[in-house]
């Protein structure tokens, strides 16, 4: 068995700032009930304040949830923050760090992101690290020099490159419809892998690359099959049950 048919495939929701007691409710058991027999693992990251509901709908069922962001803190005076230990208290199992969202909109650095990672290591949290360039960096030829300067500043502080999940997320194609091709998506992510590999050659073969960028039911499946491609981050479409369902399938 290879490698890459050792690494099950994931597919995660990230719902964003989406959502509503009503909406959940309908979206959760949805997904729920579309789950059994999937080739796939499943996880949504939700808002912060539906963590419980989450928990609730999906106890007892395969799909994983988690949040969209942790402190970077353990605890204390940090007003509107939301801690690692918070995340573990509803049983959370992902927490996606780094999104370009969070990036742009609220300054994070790669020295945050970096250790974001390992508080959500040292809660027992997988963390989903993104990375990814614009679409001017795209353009002028760097982008394997930002995801590699991304990806690195993860890599240097950490112990167990294993333990994470690298999500490849051009920022160019989230939410706007665009989807990287599969062939350009793939030369990214074998970049990624060898950085990976570079870490640590046995378990940086086993770490899960997700794409992430405007993935849809029509193009999941040619997406999914590339070598080092082992899964999604799905923004939009995951907010629709048959939708997200459909691109799990395709796994
Ligand atoms: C995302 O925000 O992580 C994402 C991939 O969004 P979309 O699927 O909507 O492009």
């Amino acid at each position: 068995m290879t490698q890459a048919t050792m690494r099950r495939k994931l597919i995660a929701g990230n719902w964003k700032m989406n959502g509503s007691v009503a909406a959940n409710a309908v979206l959760l058991d949805g997904i729920r009930a579309g789950a059994n027999g999937l080739a796939a693992d499943l996880a949504v990251c939700v808002p912060a304040p539906y963590l419980a509901q989450a928990q609730s709908a999906l106890s007892g069922s395969s799909i994983a949830w988690g949040a969209q962001d942790l402190s970077l803190h353990e605890a204390g005076a940090y007003t509107g923050e939301v801690s690692g230990a918070m995340l573990r208290d509803f049983a959370c199992q992902f927490v996606i760090v780094g999104h370009s969202e969070r990036r742009s909109l609220l300054g994070e650095t790669d020295v945050m992101v970096a250790g974001k990672t390992l508080r959500a290591l040292s809660f027992g949290l997988t963390p989903i690290v993104c990375v990814g360039e614009t679409l001017e960096e795209r353009e002028a030829g760097q982008t394997e020099q930002v995801v590699s300067a991304q990806l690195g500043a993860v890599l240097a502080d950490l112990k167990e490159p294993g333990k994470i999940v690298v999500a490849y997320e051009p920022v160019w194609a989230i939410g706007t419809g665009k989807t990287a091709t599969p062939e350009m998506a793939q030369q990214v992510h074998a970049h990624l892998r060898a950085l990976l590999l570079k870490a640590d050659p046995v378990a940086g073969a086993g770490v899960r690359l997700l794409y992430g960028g405007s993935m849809k039911p029509d193009n999941a499946r040619e997406l999914l099959a590339m070598a080092d491609i082992d899964g999604g981050l799905i923004g939009g479409a995951s907010l629709k049950a048959e939708d997200f369902l459909a691109i799990a399938r395709s796994a």
